[in-house]
């Protein structure tokens, strides 16, 4: 076949579908689906993707493709499908989407080399080029006569690898190793001969007569105490060799990991355990909820169930929260499957998740444990996927392609034939409501591991503390207990909720907060206008002066950063250490570890920080745990504000003692009575989820319904507007009567960067049309995309409704 479907990598609407290209008599051999490759497309050269070949086309002339940038295919024939039902079920262009599947160094074109890992003769045209050398530049084999097959074969034996240079950075590391170049009795006798004289030399040689292993050349010197000068003397009387390695950069050390056993299971772990040990022995896919207490021994559940995976010879996704992928959590996977394992997250240099990726592409590995594109792996042979803490908002991705990691791994599952494992202490309501209805499978572990009991969460009522007069942030009895905490040398974890990008207003005295009477979510303050508005549905009314409720006049916008609680607590306790722990001071590479190393080495009495220290965190030595401003999370304006909040403080008191001592946990807040204040101080999920389903029937809410989100956004206001009201018009014409949409709507974030953003939201419950329906809108507006300042962007599944 010598037709090649080849998606381009231009980002446009009209660009978006499969075009043919010639492909030269070179490439014909090696050319597949799912290799890179570059193509003119009008006067330009771009990247594509190999989509598909074929014997004919209806167009005529075609160009033919210039250059193959993968030997060795970047996506599966699996990956390729995927690829394109994201594309399609998040309304993005192919390209978007094949691109967010693939490690960054892979985005775009870079300088190759060609590296030789083998000292074996290469078949005879790859031994002319290399003409000695280790490593060759890419182009010189492209100007060379060498067949792309043999150089195929040589890459697939391994005798050859492809390196990208990734700006001056080498993306893989070559060390060199150095070895004996003669069988040992010969080599006894090269040492005879050695002059007396020649001291250094005989002294590398002995070495290598008891250990006659390769080295690396570095760790030679060490161990011998040498130089290069006495080792190349050696390789040039041909009695050591020298070669070079290409190793990949590993962000942890895999020795420094102890390895652990499995541990016997309890009665609830095994219980959850078994149906999905059978699903993994009938190839059979499932989705399992494992709903469990923190400290009930979730992980240890997966570890068991990936034990069985590659039992049978297959593979493991394992999906952490960017944020828990601290050091214990890649502890508990290194330590149990040791270098098997792949880890992937943001914090890694482009190079090192380049380094990961390959490792899982070459099945160089088993288990990939990583954030939300770690779905993405190029496994190819899956035995189980797992999410862990599955609540989490940051497995939805908030940029093109704006995909749900849940919804790839089910896919994914489908395809492999393996269960999918979410697993969370407090899961979301669409996934437990999926759960009760029988659509998932559910397996509940109420106990902990160590049978301690859950922490005692004490409410504290801050509208009292201010009419005792205590005006400071911290109430008396957190006080209290954080001074007799340090005095017994414990240490305590303090939150403070991120608060959001907008402000909401409570009357102090009595916690009242202004919400929409429609939409049920707190209304946000805009300070020019000095009103309130609704960012769902557009109401708005004056920013009143005194609290509707009881008069008072400390009604007011709310809202605290760190540094400020920080100093205040400073003040308040000048002897308690304190380590901060926010956006602000884990900025750097590896300062997040760091801090929490500091913490662990009980370096500090008091971990300050946002949600980020609510989570995963183990430390044998918190007893309690503060949460100063239980209702900033609460009033944010989004129908997820109560669920978010039950989540974050049942997360954050799992924080406290999970060992030994026994934990506390203090809420302070102006709203005590709130429904997911109060159970989530009773842990009680139960509960909250029949509560929390009623209010989300009453206003329309997902599970109930699915939404939609268009937002509009120009740099003329006037235009901002109009273009969403007509496309609101456009939709209500042709959905269904029982669906609503509403809009046009500032955005929460009404202007970013001088742009005016307008949104449009749609809740529907069976519209098989409606993506087709919005693509339809939006493709009229193609044009105006293009050449004006215009963007329009269509989240199917919004999370952050800002
Ligand atoms: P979760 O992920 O549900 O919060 P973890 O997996 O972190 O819980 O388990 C909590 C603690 O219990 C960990 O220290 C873990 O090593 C321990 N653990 C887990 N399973 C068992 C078991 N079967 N027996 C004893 N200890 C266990
Ligand atoms: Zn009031
Ligand atoms: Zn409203």
């Amino acid at each position: 076949m010598n037709i090649a479907k080849v998606i381009v990598d231009v980002q446009a609407k009209a660009i978006n579908q499969t075009f043919d290209y010639l492909i030269p008599e070179k490439f014909r051999d090696i050319l597949s689906e799912g290799m890179r490759v570059i193509v003119p497309f009008g006067p330009r050269k771009i990247t594509g993707f190999v989509v598909g070949k074929k014997e004919e086309s209806e167009f005529e002339q075609l160009k033919e493709i210039i250059d193959v940038l993968d030997i060795n295919p970047v996506l599966t024939e699996e990956l390729l499908e995927l690829g394109k039902w994201v594309a399609e079920d998040t309304l993005t262009l192919y390209i978007t989407a094949y691109q967010a599947m693939l490690p960054q160094v892979l985005k775009a074109q870079y300088k190759k080399e060609l590296i030789r890992n083998t000292d074996e003769e290469l078949a005879h045209e790859l031994e002319f080029l290399f003409a000695g050398r280790d490593v060759i530049r890419y182009e010189e084999f492209v100007q060379s006569t060498v067949p792309y097959t043999t150089l195929r074969n040589a890459i697939q034996d391994g005798a050859i690898s492809i390196n990208y240079l990734v700006k001056s950075k080498v993306t893989k590391k070559v060390i060199t190793f150095i070895e004996p170049n003669k069988e040992a009795h010969l080599l006894e006798e090269a040492f005879m001969d050695l002059s007396p004289s020649a001291k250094k030399q005989r002294h590398v040689l002995s070495f290598f007569l008891e250990f006659p292993e390769p080295v690396e050349q570095q760790k030679l010197y060490n161990l011998t105490n040498t130089n290069r000068a006495v080792i190349k003397a050696l390789v040039d009387k041909g009695i050591l060799r020298e070669y070079k390695k290409e190793v990949y950069r590993n962000p942890y050390d895999d020795t420094s990991f102890e390895k652990t056993l499995p541990l016997p299971l309890t009665k609830q772990q095994e219980m959850a355990l078994h149906p999905i040990i059978e699903k993994i022995h009938n190839h059979k896919h499932d989705v399992f909820l494992v709903h469990g207490v923190t400290g009930s021994g979730k992980t240890e559940i997966y570890l068991q169930a990936i034990q069985e995976v590659i039992k049978q010879g297959k593979e493991a996704i394992v999906l952490v929260p960017e944020i828990s992928l601290t050091p214990q959590m890649v502890k508990r996977f290194k330590g149990r499957f040791g270098s098997d394992v792949a880890v992937m997250h943001s914090a890694l240099s482009n190079g090192e998740k380049y380094d990961e990726w390959r490792k899982i592409h070459a099945k160089e590995v088993k288990v990939v444990v990583g954030a939300r594109s770690a779905i993405f792996a190029p496994f190819e042979n899956l035995g189980i996927i797992i999410i862990d803490e599955e609540h989490e908002t940051t497995y939805k991705q908030e940029d093109q392609p704006r995909y749900h990691a849940r919804d790839v791994a089910i896919k994914r599952g489908q395809y492999h034939e393996c269960p999918v494992v979410l697993g969370s202490a407090t899961p979301t309501l669409e996934s437990y409501a999926r759960a009760k209805k029988g659509v998932y499978q559910l397996a509940t572990l109420d106990k902990r591991t160590n049978n301690q009991a859950l922490p005692k969460v004490e409410i504290v009522d801050m509208r009292n503390e201010l009419h005792e007069g205590n005006r400071s942030m911290f109430s008396i009895a957190l006080k209290r207990e954080m001074e007799s905490g340090i005095e017994r040398g414990e240490q305590i974890v303090l939150l403070l909720n991120r608060r959001g990008y907008s402000t909401f207003v409570m009357c102090r005295d009595c916690g009242h907060v202004k919400r929409c009477p429609h939409c049920d979510i707190a209304l946000t303050y805009h300070k020019n206008s000095n009103q309130l508005k609704c960012h769902y549905c557009g109401y708005e009314e004056r920013m009143p002066h005194l609290c509707p409720e009881c008069n008072s006049e400390s009604i007011r916008y709310f809202g605290t950063g760190t540094q400020r609680v920080e100093e205040a607590l400073n003040q308040l306790m000048p002897h308690a250490r304190v380590i901060r722990m926010d956006v602000d001071t884990t900025r750097k590479k590896g300062a997040h570890e760091k801090l929490l190393k500091r913490f662990a080495n009980k370096e500090a009495d008091i971990l300050l920080g946002t949600q980020m220290i609510a989570k995963g965190l183990d430390f044998a030595n918190v007893t309690l745990v503060g949460v100063l401003t239980s209702d900033s999370m609460l009033h944010l304006p989004d129908f997820r504000s109560s669920e978010k909040t039950f989540q974050l403080l049942t997360q954050v008191s799992g924080r406290a003692g999970r060992h030994e001592l026994s934990g506390k946990v203090i809420v302070q807040s102006y709203t005590p009575d709130h429904y997911s204040i109060q159970l989530a101080s009773e842990y009680d999920f139960e509960k909250f989820f029949l509560y929390e389903m009623q209010i989300r029937k009453k206003f329309r809410y997902p599970p109930y319904v699915y939404l939609a989100l268009i937002t509009v956004s120009h740099q003329n206001h006037v235009k901002a507007v109009q273009i969403t009201s007509r496309i609101a018009q456009l939709l209500l014409k042709v959905v269904g009567k029982d669906t609503i949409v509403l809009g046009p709507t500032p955005s929460p974030i009404a202007r970013m960067k001088d742009r005016y953003r307008y949104q449009c939201m749609i809740k529907y419950k069976n519209e098989p049309e409606l993506r087709s329906t919005i693509k339809k809108v939006m493709d009229l507006y193609a044009d105006e995309m293009r050449k004006e300042d215009l963007s329009i962007t269509v989240d199917m599944q919004p999370y952050h409704l800002m």
